[in-house]
C-alpha cells in the first residue's frame, strides 16, 4: 500500500513517488491538480503542474501564474516511479480523479466529484483495475443527503424561471462562478430566454463553448438593463447591490445544502434547489461498495465516522485524512 501525507486543507503527498495531489509545496516533484475550484488550486503561484486542459484554461483566467501542463483524460504519463492517469469526475467541467499506478500499489484520488455525472462535465469514469487505495472526499456526508434525479431538478430550475417571468418577477439563481453557474445556464438555455451572469462567472463562461458546452443566450451582468433577463451570481453579490434596482424579483438559492430545509429559515430566498456538484451519501457508500478498494480514506468532510460507520458494516477498512492525521500506510 502506498504511503499516504496529508498536507494542509485538501493537499496530500505520495512521499514515496514524488507526487503532489492538490497540493502547493515543494515536497513533491509532479503535482497534479483535479480542478479549478480555489480550495484546490495552489496558492503558491510558480509551481508547475499538470491539469486536464479546460482546468488549466480555468486556473489561467483566475490568475495562476504558474506552469500548467495540459493532461488529458486516459492518456497516462509515466514518471520513473509511477504512472499517472486522469479520469473524468463529473463534478465541473474539466474535473479529473487521479489513479496512480505503481509497484508499491495503486491510489485513485477523487479530488471533489459526482455520480451520476453533472451534464456539463466530460462525465464519470472509472479506471477498470482493482482499487487498494481509494482517497474520497465526503462533502455530504449523512444520511439526510439524497440527491433528487437531475431531470427532476432540471425541471424545477426551468419552472421556477418560467413561472416568475410569466408574472413579471425578474428570477435570480444564486450559484458559485464556476461549474453550478455554468451547469445552470446549461439547463436553462432550453427556454431560450436571455440571460446575464456575474462578471466573474461571465469570464470563464467562454471556456465551456470552447470544449462543445454551449450555454445559450448569455451576456454579462449590467445593472442598468439586467430586469426581466434570467440571473446567475454567487450569493454573497446580493448583500453588495446585485440588482438591487430590480423590485420584482425572485431568488433560488441552489446548492446541495438548500436539501437540509433547516437552511430555508437561515436564508432570506423564495425557492431552495437542492442542484449538488457533488455526490449524494447513498452514492459514495454504493461507489466504494462496487469499488471495494483495500483502503478507503476519507477527507473533505465534516462527518467521517457516520461514513467509516457503513463502510465498515460491509467490511471496507477505512481512515479519516484530517490534518492531524498524518502518514497512513
Ligand atoms: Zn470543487
Amino acid at each position: 500500500m502506498l504511503k499516504v501525507t496529508k498536507v494542509g486543507y485538501h493537499g496530500i503527498i505520495l512521499p514515496e513517488l514524488g507526487i503532489g495531489l492538490d497540493y502547493s509545496g515543494t515536497k513533491a516533484e509532479h503535482i497534479f491538480i483535479s480542478h479549478a475550484h480555489a480550495d484546490h488550486v495552489p496558492r503558491n503561484k510558480k509551481l508547475s503542474v499538470y491539469a486536464t486542459p479546460p482546468t488549466a484554461k480555468f486556473m489561467k483566467l483566475r490568475g495562476f501564474g504558474g506552469e500548467v501542463k495540459p493532461l488529458e483524460f486516459k492518456q497516462p504519463l509515466e514518471t520513473d516511479r509511477a504512472k499517472i492517469t486522469f479520469y473524468p469526475a463529473g463534478h465541473i467541467l474539466g474535473s479529473a480523479m487521479t489513479f496512480v499506478e505503481s509497484d508499491l500499489g495503486n491510489l485513485l484520488y477523487t479530488g471533489d466529484y459526482r455520480t451520476p455525472p453533472a451534464p456539463a462535465t466530460e462525465g464519470f469514469e472509472l479506471p477498470d483495475a482493482e482499487i487498494d487505495t481509494f482517497i474520497t472526499e465526503a462533502t455530504f456526508s449523512l444520511p439526510i443527503y439524497k440527491w433528487k434525479p437531475e431531470e427532476v431538478l432540471a425541471n424545477q430550475i426551468r419552472n421556477f424561471a418560467a413561472r416568475n417571468l410569466e408574472q413579471s418577477f425578474t428570477p435570480i439563481f444564486t450559484a458559485y462562478n464556476l461549474g453550478k453557474a455554468q451547469e445552470l445556464m446549461y439547463i436553462l438555455k432550453e427556454l431560450n430566454h436571455p440571460m446575464q451572469i456575474h462578471g466573474a462567472g461571465f469570464k470563464l463562461c467562454s471556456v465551456y463553448e470552447d470544449f462543445g458546452f454551449p450555454l445559450g443566450d448569455y451576456e454579462t451582468y449590467q445593472r442598468e438593463n439586467c430586469e426581466g433577463k434570467i440571473l446567475i451570481t454567487p450569493g454573497s453579490a446580493l448583500g453588495n447591490g446585485f440588482a438591487s434596482n430590480v423590485k420584482k424579483k425572485r431568488i433560488a438559492y441552489c446548492s446541495g445544502w438548500a436539501a437540509n430545509e433547516s437552511r430555508q429559515t437561515q436564508l432570506t430566498v423564495d425557492e431552495l434547489i437542492p442542484l449538488s456538484d457533488h455526490l449524494d451519501f447513498f452514492e459514495l457508500i454504493d461507489l466504494c461498495k462496487k469499488l471495494h478498494p483495500k483502503k478507503v480514506l476519507i477527507t473533505h468532510t465534516p462527518n467521517p465516522k457516520v461514513v467509516q460507520h457503513y463502510l465498515e458494516e460491509l467490511g471496507i477498512n477505512s481512515g479519516f485524512l484530517d490534518l492531524e492525521a498524518g502518514d497512513y500506510e
